[in-house]
Parts: structure tokens; C-alpha cells; sequence
């Protein structure tokens, strides 16, 4: 820790509080985050400090990159890459109003980031504007990936703030524990909606039931036919038979019909259906876009 000199604190969230700090002797700029774990007393396990070393191996230019982890005294603080601000705070800049080139490179290198990892099997779980970090020069880089692997995903943040369920796809929400890639498209596809409403989150849900419903209302409630295994899910129950709402159109009217295409096929109920983020990348909406804006 004598490593590094603390500099202002930058935001609470789930695990922990986050500092920007400065390597002493690179003068490289930093975020330190500092994870409570619930049983503190326990120290930390074993299997989460395996699976975070892991995670230091991820180099990519849209992960945020894991520096370090130190752990002493029972206590973890991990070592991040510094950016400039978050997506949400982003949103909160704009006033409404949001380039559709922006939300096409943004959502680009959303997906970028996304094939990097899953291909080496790494899920993220938890994706959310604030943990999408950008830089003053357009960057954007997902940050926390794999840490709801290594410590769980409370029900509370260290803040207490409640963990929002807007970006939980409706598997998940019925209780499935087996974890796949597919659970990070759906979140994609709410935070690509989202992007394109410059900030108006799609599923702003408030409870899990509430949540579900918004889903249904908008999609229409998945059937045996489009979703056959629905029904073992272990937290599964019955919801109104809702029919797939208005065009698209009125949901995203800023998005362009490919866009819409591409949003519809990222948001389906049925995560086997849901495409992946190599697909997605080679999905026509993207078709415009420089070559060399779109290497790996
Ligand atoms: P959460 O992701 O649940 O919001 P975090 O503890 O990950 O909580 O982060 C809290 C806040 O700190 C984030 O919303 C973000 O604004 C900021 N932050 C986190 N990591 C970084 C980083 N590497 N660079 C700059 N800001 C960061
Ligand atoms: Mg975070």
C-alpha cells in the first residue's frame, strides 16, 4: 500500500469504496478499491483471491485493466486502471440528447470487450452503466468483469443501496443458477436501449416481479413454444399472457431499423436465442462503420 499515494475518493458501490490514488513511483494515475467482504473476520477466501488473479490476465483495451491485488490484514484492495468517468454519470451530462455515432461506437466496443472475455470464458453478471467506464477520448471499457464470480452478488452494495435488477435477463430472474454468456447479451441489449434513449433506462423495475412484467409487457410472456424449458426454472411462476407490444419503434425511435433489429434479437427471453457478442459485431447495423474502428 506505501506503493501508492490516496488521492480523493471516487464512488461507493457493491463491493466496497473506490480511490483515485497515484503509483508513487510511475506517478501513474490509479483505482484503488477497497472490497468488505461480509465475513471480514474470515478473512478472504481462497477460491476468490484464485479467481481474481485470474482476472489480471485479462489485457484488453475496453477491460479495464486489474493492476494489482493486495491483500494484507485480511483485506483486500485491488488495483485498477484509472478512467474518466462512468456511463451513467455520462448520461447525466448530456440533457437528453446523444450522437446515434456515439451509441454505435459505444455499443461497438461493449460488444468488443464482451467477445474478449467470454472467449476465454469469463462472464461479467453484473453490467450496468456504472460499470461501463469511458475516456475523454470516446474509449469505453467495461470494468468489475468477473468479480461477481469471486465474491458473489450481494442483495445490498457496501453503500446499501439496493443492486439494481434492470439489467437481469428473465432466466436469472426466475432463479437459474447456471450461469452462460448469454446472461451478459441481455444486459447488453437493456444498456444499447439505453444508450440510445441518451440515459432513459428500458427495464427500470423495482422488485423482481415488477421487473419481469416491465419485460413481458414490452417482449410479450415467453411460451412453451419460443421457451420450452421455462417452466423448471426453480423460482418460475405464472405471469399474464402480455402480447409483444408496439414496434420497437416507439421504444428506441432514435435507433435506426437495423439497430432496432439487432436490439430485438439481443433481448429474448429465451437466453439459448439470444445472439452472441461475436454476432452481434458482425450484425449490419455495424456495417458502416469504419474498418479499422472495428479491428479487435
Ligand atoms: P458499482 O460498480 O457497483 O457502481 P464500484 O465500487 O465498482 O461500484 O464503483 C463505484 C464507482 O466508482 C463507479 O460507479 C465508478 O463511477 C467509479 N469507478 C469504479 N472504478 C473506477 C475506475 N477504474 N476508474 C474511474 N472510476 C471508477
Ligand atoms: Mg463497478
Amino acid at each position: 500500500m506505501q506503493k501508492y499515494e490516496k488521492l480523493e475518493k471516487i464512488g461507493e458501490g457493491t463491493y466496497g469504496t473506490v480511490f483515485k490514488a497515484k503509483n508513487k513511483e510511475s506517478q501513474e494515475i490509479v483505482a484503488l478499491k477497497r472490497v468488505r467482504l461480509d465475513d471480514d473476520d474470515e478473512g478472504v477466501p481462497s477460491s476468490a483471491l484464485r479467481e481474481i488473479c485470474l482476472l489480471k490476465e485479462l489485457k484488453h483495451r475496453n477491460i479495464v485493466r486489474l493492476h494489482d491485488v493486495l491483500h494484507s490484514d485480511r483485506k483486500l484492495t485491488l488495483v485498477f486502471e484509472h478512467c474518466d468517468q462512468d456511463l451513467k454519470k455520462y448520461f447525466d451530462s448530456l440533457n437528453g440528447e446523444i450522437d446515434v455515432e456515439v451509441v454505435k461506437s459505444f455499443m461497438f466496443q461493449l460488444l468488443r470487450g464482451l467477445s474478449y472475455c467470454h472467449s476465454r470464458n469469463i462472464l461479467h453478471r453484473d453490467l450496468k452503466p456504472q460499470n461501463l467506464l469511458i475516456n475523454k477520448t470516446g474509449e469505453l471499457k467495461l470494468a468489475d468483469f468477473g468479480l461477481a464470480r469471486a465474491f458473489g452478488i450481494p442483495v445490498r452494495c457496501y453503500s446499501a443501496e439496493v443492486v439494481t435488477l434492470w439489467y437481469r435477463p428473465p432466466d436469472v430472474l426466475f432463479g437459474a443458477k447456471l450461469y452462460t454468456t448469454s446472461i451478459d447479451m441481455w444486459s447488453a441489449g437493456c444498456i444499447f436501449a439505453e444508450l440510445a434513449n441518451a440515459g432513459r433506462p428500458l427495464f427500470p423495475g423495482s422488485d423482481v416481479d415488477d421487473q419481469l412484467k416491465r419485460i413481458f409487457k414490452l417482449l410479450g410472456t415467453p411460451v412453451e413454444d419460443n421457451w420450452p424449458s421455462m417452466g423448471q426454472l426453480p423460482e418460475f411462476k405464472q405471469f399474464p399472457i402480455y402480447h409483444p407490444s408496439m414496434a420497437f419503434t416507439q421504444v428506441v425511435p432514435k435507433l435506426s431499423r437495423r439497430g432496432r433489429d439487432l436490439l430485438q434479437r439481443l433481448l429474448q427471453c429465451n437466453p439459448g436465442q439470444r445472439l452472441s457478442a461475436d454476432e452481434s459485431m458482425a450484425h449490419p447495423y455495424f456495417q458502416d462503420m469504419s474498418p479499422s474502428s472495428k479491428s479487435v
